[in-house]
């Protein structure tokens, strides 16, 4: 199978170590069978291990492979962004470098694009996988969390997708410096269809997601898709007055009658839970506030210390 347009294949690398060989191996092994030609950028995202050298040696292997490498690690967003901004076709699919987005089904992702007459075509787990119960029970509150703020349905979606030229046009114009890549391909709109993939497991290495980077990419997903938190602080100070006008009407009723109590429980109640709040509400202002203050900066997104091969 193979269309006439012009297809490359996006894939960020992230100390995937001497397995990464194997994979790319395994992906090309696998689109060659489906009779799919394409060219791959594949993105080191300032890998501490041997990465970098198995990528150089695919590239100067395989002439239709290039790289770029990140001075340091900037993420797996970014990493993505940034192949998309240095190579050129028609058709574009971003993918993971373990295997987890199985290189298998490409040729129906490119037939459904095909058939459905769409600009994307976006992978949606229909397991997760074998991860492990923090992680599922994180990711799961994560996207429900994300859900409730910004309305975006997100469970289930992945990085495996397979976008048009126009789509990757309109990603490109974008300047920003905290981006959830999902957020972006979603805010952009086109049309779309969905394709249900059963994620493979991981067969070398473990997940670079810890819990901890994984809390930082979700408060980045949320800060960087919405400005709906914000409002949340307007919702509590609502909330807080209601709460005051009832509490002094209260007060001032026992006052003037005489019977004003000598609770000193209530104050320090009163005190903990408005601290915390104004407390609460200052984080989230301050949030959006480093965010404006990173992207006045207006320092670049990534930084490249090595490129190969691309034009
Ligand atoms: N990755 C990256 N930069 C990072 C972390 C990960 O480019 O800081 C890449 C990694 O090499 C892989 C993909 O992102 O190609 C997904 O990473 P991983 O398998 O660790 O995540 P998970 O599958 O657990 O979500
Ligand atoms: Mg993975």
């Amino acid at each position: 199978m193979q269309t006439t347009k012009s297809l490359a294949i996006v894939i960020p690398v992230f100390n995937e170590g001497p397995y990464f060989k194997n994979n790319f191996l395994e992906i090309l092994k696998t689109l060659r069978s489906d009779n799919i030609l394409c060219r791959f950028m594949l993105v080191d995202d300032g890998s501490h291990d041997e990465s970098w050298a198995v990528i150089e040696s695919l590239c100067n292997e395989y002439e239709f492979v290039d790289a770029i490498r990140f001075s340091r690690n900037f993420g797996k967003e970014i990493a993505i962004c940034a192949g998309l901004d240095h190579i050129d076709a028609d058709l574009y699919i971003t993918m993971d470098s373990d295997l987890q987005h199985p290189p298998r089904f490409i040729p129906e992702m490119l037939k459904l694009m095909e058939t459905e007459n769409v600009n994307m075509v976006e992978g949606i787990k229909s397991n997760r996988g074998k991860e492990t119960f923090k992680h599922k029970f994180f990711a799961k509150t994560f996207y429900s969390l994300l859900h409730k703020i910004t309305g975006l349905e997100m469970d289930n979606s992945s990085d495996f997708k397979l976008m048009d030229r126009s789509v990757i046009e309109n990603i490109r114009t974008f300047g920003e410096r905290n981006i959830f890549f999902r957020g972006l391909v979603d805010w952009v709109g086109f049309s779309k269809a969905s394709f249900y993939f059963d994620v493979d497991e991981r067969k070398d290495g473990g997940s670079s997601f810890s819990i901890f980077k994984l809390i930082v990419l979700a408060i980045n997903a949320i800060l960087a898709y919405t400005s709906k938190p914000l409002y949340l602080t307007i919702v509590c100070g609502v909330l807080f007055f209601i709460f005051a006008v009832v509490l002094g009407i209260q007060t001032l009723y026992n006052f003037f009658f005489g019977i004003a109590v000598s609770g000193f429980s209530t104050v320090i109640l009163l005190l903990l839970i408005t601290g915390s709040m104004v407390m609460f509400c200052l984080g989230i202002i301050g949030l959006y506030i480093s965010r404006i203050y990173d992207e006045v900066k207006n320092r670049p997104r990534y930084i490249i210390s090595k490129k190969i091969n691309e034009r």
